[in-house]
């Protein structure tokens, strides 16, 4: 009926006008439709491509991590319409901004705990005493459960409801397991999170809070991951694991489309990130392909920098030797539970996007850490999580080695809050 009238009124107006009534009309449309130009899913190792109806896991052919695929030629008018048309300043500040790009087709079904969209802030005081003069701290401590961990749990279980999935399990250091149970508890749906049984006290707390089962482990989340493997085939659990599903690296790719444009859509020089199982520098490298093919930048691409700890640095290991894998680190022990993954299952997603980007990989002592975290709360009042600070650590070597120059804009990543280490401070 709608779009009968609009064909009516359309032989009588200008075009201008006419322009207008379209993006009226598609903003009408996008409430009642597909808000996502989601087309396939795509090996990231062989190439085959799966149909995203129904919840996928790994590459069943090959077994390796499959990326989200879009029809970005669709995306890009639309979001060029939306931009011309002033609709682009009504758009959410979440990570929802660009539902064209994001694999959840209807928006009834985007939950929202209002992730994303979070500042990025020019450190100030902090930096002038080494040097340099561009440096941002992209503050992710001020998401829903204090960690960037929210982005892609956000995405990963709003998908995988919309596809019909009522149960969730999760191996996880610490943050990740709390941001599932925050949006298993906001849709009433059940969640096993399997931990470390050293993961701190308030971590732990907070998946209870939330209502979600949890199993305490030995080891690290090597071990988790196992118990998970048992687990779920006996009770149908859904496994939201990192890159062992597809769309948790969607919400993480959210923070390369935020950083652009709080630039003012400029491309930084280099992005310094807290590297554990890589979902965030994995899903930033897929979003400066996106935005290329968007054209919301051009040729330009940030170096991409993974920061570990030398207790747990299999990535800065593989990189060293100039290897396309990495291997099982042993004895993994770091006071940064995010870092402390010793094998991550995209590890060559990881180095591909360091090698790709001429970035580079480098391991930071927890000590270093340690003084980071302090310095950056007395010099610029922000309390980071250990795994936070660590690009902040990297600063100084990175200089030293020749890496950085003193005037390049520079993004550092500073995952989660440090609100929830009270033993640190
Ligand atoms: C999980 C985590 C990391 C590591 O993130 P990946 O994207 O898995 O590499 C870094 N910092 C914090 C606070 C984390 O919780
Ligand atoms: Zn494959």
């Amino acid at each position: 009926m709608i779009l009968v009238s609009y064909k009516m009124i359309d032989l009588a107006i200008s075009r201008r006008e006419r322009v207008f009534l379209f993006s009226m009309k598609y903003e009408l449309l996008r409430e009642m439709t597909e808000i996502s130009c989601l087309t396939h899913l795509e090996c990231t190792a062989c190439g085959e491509q799966t149909q995203p109806n129904i919840p996928h896991t790994l590459c069943l052919t090959c077994g390796k991590v499959l990326f989200a695929r879009y029809n970005l030629e669709q995306a890009k008018a639309i979001i060029r319409i939306s931009k011309t048309e002033g609709h682009f300043t009504n758009r959410s500040y979440d990570i929802w901004r660009y539902p064209e790009i994001m694999p959840v087709l209807r928006r009834e079904n985007q939950i929202s705990l209002g992730e994303g969209w979070t500042p990025l802030l020019p450190l100030e005081r902090s930096i002038t005493d080494l040097g340099f003069r561009n440096v941002y701290l992209k503050d992710e401590g001020q998401n829903p459960t204090g960690t960037f961990k929210s982005r892609g749990l956000c995405v990963a279980v709003s998908k995988a409801i919309e596809l019909g999935v009522k149960s969730f399990i999760i191996p996880t250091a610490g943050n990740a397991g709390a941001a599932l149970a925050a949006y298993a508890a906001r849709e009433g749906v059940k969640a096993v999170v399997v931990m470390p049984e050293d993961t701190p006290q308030l971590l732990q707390s907070e998946v209870r809070a939330f209502g979600s089962e949890i199993k305490l482990v030995p080891g690290t989340i090597r071990d988790a991951a196992a118990v998970v493997q048992q687990i779920k085939q006996e009770n149908n659990y859904f496994d939201v694991s990192t890159l062992k599903e597809p769309y948790r690296v969607e919400g993480k790719k959210t923070m390369a489309y935020e950083v652009v444009e709080q630039l003012r859509w400029q491309v930084p020089d280099v992005i310094i990130y807290p590297t554990g199982g890589g979902t965030g520098i994995v899903g930033m490298w897929k979003a400066f392909q996106e935005m290329k093919a968007l054209e919301m930048i051009g040729t330009k691409k940030p170096r991409m920098v993974a920061v570990q700890s030398s207790g747990c640095a299999p990535i800065v290991k593989a990189f060293d030797q100039k290897e396309k894998n990495s291997d099982v680190w042993e004895n993994a022990s770091t006071i940064a539970p995010g870092l402390r993954v010793p094998h991550a299952i995209g590890d060559y997603l990881i180095l591909e996007a360091i090698y790709e980007s001429n970035g580079t990989a480098i391991a930071i002592s927890d000590k270093a850490i340690l003084l980071s975290m302090k310095e950056l709360a007395k010099k610029e009042g922000i309390m980071l999580a250990p795994e936070a600070a660590a690009p902040y650590a990297a600063l100084t070597p990175l200089m030293e080695s020749g890496f950085l120059e003193k005037d390049e804009t520079i993004i550092l990543f500073g995952t989660g809050s440090g609100l929830v280490y009270p033993e640190f401070w």
